[in-house]
């Protein structure tokens, strides 16, 4: 029998098998009661993670980039500018969608490893005007955690709406819509949600809403928010068939983050960040990432002295464990590890053993339970 792995890749991450059973239920109508409650109570729980009170919730069958898409097509009309913060490959991204629509856009690009300072944001600020500033929040090719309270403190004196890709956040790191001042979150199923892949999840403020309604048209059909607000608010209508199956695992996605209390999450996304920082450095592993920036929800690791890339991935694969290689200038000379979602302390100490075994069977020398002993530090602390 195949052996189930451990997904510790920056999404899909592990599906908590509560989802996998919601996931099976029937496939009920699209606009059957059952599923009015269910889109329903997945939009008010989504509202709550994020922190919004007012505003609106969208979830569209798709994946992070139609969200990114969606984000930046309601919120800027051609002839307006954005501004991308950007720490690297979403940024960069989020710079395409515009220029494929016609959407100007100037950039800001940080160090590599690290994120726009606030500094540098304030000052763009001073000579330019923008429509909307976006941000990612955590570079999934960087592993760089971008100080989004503070851009939103500084985007808050300014008339721009402020937009943060979640995608590798969301449900993870704090982000505050209404305290904040935040006016769109955009975000996926299969990150922080630990949902299977297949949803563009977002959310809008009043704000943001008030500014998609002044711009008439838009360069987007499916895309356009205001053809999926009747839905979203009465979901026996129907614009275009929503995926039943993967918002009912998504819903139970949602209930399983508020049972645990969202506090606590981020809580443990911390905590599970350090332990498993804590165990690599301690078998001789470093980090890409600049110290002030390294994300709770994934790290870009550098391999020691005589680990090869492609052994150590397919050496692990055999232990059970999934990371993924990296990407751009570092590809080859890092693995990049998610650990986000709805991952366990015990998943992590099974992670930092399989870990171990792959150094161990590639011949590293190293004190066989240094690893592990580092993890339980962390993990028996507070
Ligand atoms: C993964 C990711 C995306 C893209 O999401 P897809 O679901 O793969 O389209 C966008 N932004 C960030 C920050 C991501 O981590």
């Amino acid at each position: 029998m195949t052996q189930e792995k451990l997904l510790l890749i920056p999404g899909p991450t592990p599906v908590h098998p509560r989802i996998i059973q919601n996931l099976s239920l029937p496939t009920v109508s699209h606009v059957s009661p059952t599923m009015i409650e269910e889109l329903k109570g997945a939009l008010d729980n989504l509202k709550n993670i994020v922190f919004c009170k007012k505003g609106e919730a969208f979830i569209v069958a798709g994946a992070g980039t139609l969200a990114m898409e969606m984000a930046l097509l309601n919120t800027v009309a051609i002839g307006e500018r954005y501004l991308v913060l950007s720490q690297g490959y979403f940024g960069e991204r989020m710079a395409q969608i515009g220029q494929s629509f016609g959407i100007e856009h100037d950039i800001l690009q940080s160090s590599w490893g690290g994120a726009v300072l606030p500094e540098d944001l304030e000052q763009k600020l001073k000579d330019s005007t923008y429509a909307a500033i976006v941000c990612t929040h955590v570079d999934t090719a960087t592993g760089a955690c971008a100080p989004v309270k503070d851009y939103a403190d500084i985007v808050s004196k300014h008339s721009s709406l402020f937009i943060i890709d979640g995608v590798c956040a969301t449900g993870g790191i704090e982000e505050r819509m209404d305290p904040w001042g935040v006016d769109v979150i955009l975000t996926a199923a299969q990150k922080c949600f630990g949902t299977p892949p297949g949803l563009a999840i977002l959310v809008f403020s009043e704000e943001a809403m008030a500014k998609r309604r002044t711009m008439g048209s838009i360069p987007a059909y499916y895309s356009d928010i205001l053809r999926w607000l009747p839905i979203m608010k009465n979901p026996s209508k129907y614009f275009s068939t929503p995926c039943v199956n993967e918002i009912r695992a998504f819903f139970e996605g949602t209930r399983i983050i508020l049972e645990e209390g969202i506090e606590e999450r981020f809580l443990r996304h911390e905590k599970i960040a350090r332990v498993f920082r804590a165990a690599l450095s301690a078998l001789g592993f470093s980090f890409f990432t600049q110290e002030p920036f390294l994300a709770d929800t994934l790290s870009i690791v550098f391999y020691p002295e005589g680990i090869e890339d492609i052994s150590f991935r397919k050496t692990l694969f055999g232990k059970g464990v999934v990371v993924a290689g990296g990407l751009g200038p570092v590809a080859g000379k890092v693995f990049r590890m998610g650990h986000m979602g709805n991952l366990s302390f015990s998943q992590v100490r099974f992670a930092v053993s399989a870990l171990e075994d792959t150094l161990a069977s590639l011949d590293y020398r190293f004190e066989s339970g240094t690893g592990l002993k580092a993890a339980e530090k962390v993990l028996s602390a507070d």
